[in-house]
């Protein structure tokens, strides 16, 4: 090889420069470049509670990822060198998760405990394990062990230190860069883009597995926090939203009522400009349906602002934070597929409204339960029809069947029953995204006379 001078290593890449706040374009200087590429993942730091060696591997990355302003092949090794880390955390975790023994189920023999002080013990036994048939014990279930990625990611779920469907989708993503980095078929460069959300993506995984969410994160995010808003909308089909604030603010009322417009209160995520949480489909709001694509609670209405004003100043709700991730929806099928349900609304449904085909999904967003149903009419699509992780989106089928056998498949999903909570929720039929179903509910005094008592 070429032998360089200090002086060459220590100058900047000329493709390094070319990567700048805009994406690719114009050359950045290279002090601005080194200190542009060092704030991509400047804020991503770990939990203190992460094991020392997976901190020490990851510090050591951010500390790498760097100098890729003097060496181009830098982000490719960063992006490499993520993906292993990713394994070593989860046997990191593993090591702290077990305390030292790990437990198999043998078919038809007694459990088998095992005292491991390394992973590569783990991997002996599960190895030994696997030839029997045995399986690994996690809490009341058991698992298919092998010890490596796979088994890893597989305990790390059914152990419930990972969560979400949609980040589910994310780690069998990273789990194939994994495998094709440990066993490379052709050579491949990776940007600074691609390094830096490779690297903040294992910062989220690694603080998930210890136990954090990432406030605003990506894959594993914080709960978000919902306010009290008014919903309003009048015959032209104009919808607002604004915060309840503004109807209980002195003086705010005189030139603002308008007898044309309708009123709801819900909790919901706060219209913050340039949020990644707003909620497109806000004005889309149904009591029946989950129609909009975080939880949105309803809690009084329809009725004028004034009374809006008065029930607020009465009972002066307050907002909360809601993890939107992992939730159980019932799909109804009958006729056609309809918008995803709460299990509790479901349940307080007449009895000539629960015909048709119903199925339980878990999903983050509505709209992934209502594309996996639609989809799974369909078998060329690849979705899944049996209880378990769809293959072909991020949805997890929870079971189908009666109204009955659905309700059931929820209330082991959620370990409550939800026809102790069951509310009647009367709206009309709405297709998903048609608008503006809210302004079609009944009259305040109509939700209350339709409401069920368990
Ligand atoms: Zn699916």
């Amino acid at each position: 090889m070429d032998i360089r001078p200090l002086a060459e290593l220590r100058a900047a890449a000329d493709l390094s420069l070319a990567f700048n706040p805009y994406g690719l374009g114009g050359r950045m200087r290279p002090e601005e470049a080194a200190e542009f590429q060092q704030r991509q993942n400047a804020d991503c730091d770990l939990t203190a509670g992460a094991a020392a060696g997976t901190r020490d591997s990851f510090e050591r990355l951010r500390t790498v990822f760097a100098y890729g302003v003097l060496c181009y092949d830098v982000y490719t090794i960063v992006s490499d060198q993520a993906l292993l880390i990713y394994e070593q955390a989860l046997r990191d975790r593993f090591m702290e998760w077990c305390g030292g023994t790990i437990t198999f189920r043998v078919p038809q023999a007694p459990d088998v405990s095992y005292s491991v002080t390394s992973y590569d013990d783990v991997k002996r036994c599960a190895n030994r394990m696997m030839r029997q048939r045995a399986k690994l014990a996690v809490g009341t279930h058991d698992i298919e062990f092998n010890g490596i990625l796979h088994g890893l990611r597989l305990w790390a779920r059914t152990a419930g230190l990972l969560r979400g469907r949609r980040s589910r989708a994310a780690e069998e993503a990273l789990a194939k860069l994994r495998n094709h980095v440990a066993h490379p078929s052709s050579h491949h460069v990776d940007t600074p883009v691609g390094a830096a959300r490779t690297v903040r993506d294992l910062a989220e995984l690694i603080n998930q597995l210890w136990g954090r969410a990432t406030p605003d994160g990506r894959l594993y995010p914080a709960p978000l926090h919902r306010e009290i808003a008014v919903l309003s909308w009048n015959s032209a089909g104009r919808t607002r939203m604004e915060p309840a604030d503004a109807l209980t603010a002195a003086d705010s009322m005189e030139d603002q009522e308008d007898d044309e417009y309708q009123h709801v209160v819900v909790r919901a995520i706060p219209f913050i400009p340039g949020s990644r949480w707003n909620d497109e489909h806000w004005a889309e709001f149904d009591t029946r349906y989950e129609t909009t694509q975080f939880p949105t609670e309803y809690l009084w209405g329809p009725g004028t602002r004034t009374e809006a004003r008065t029930w607020l100043e009465h009972e002066r709700p307050e907002g909360d934070s809601v993890d939107f991730t992992d939730r159980v929806f019932l799909v109804q099928e009958h006729e056609r597929v309809l918008p995803p349900m709460q299990p509790a609304v479901a349940a307080g449904l007449p009895d000539n409204e629960r015909v048709g085909i119903w199925h339980t999904v878990r999903a983050d967003l509505p709209e992934d339960a209502f594309v996996h149903v639609r989809g799974s009419r369909d078998r060329s699509t690849g979705h899944a029809r049996r209880p378990g992780d769809c293959p072909a989106c991020s949805a997890e089928v929870l079971g189908s069947g009666s109204h009955d056998e659905a309700l059931r498949a929820a209330a082991a999903a959620l370990g409550t029953d939800p026809s102790h909570a069951a509310t009647f929720r009367p709206a009309p039929f709405l297709h998903l995204l048609a608008r503006p179903a809210v302004s079609r509910l009944p009259h305040a005094s109509e939700v209350g006379a339709c409401a069920i008592e368990d």
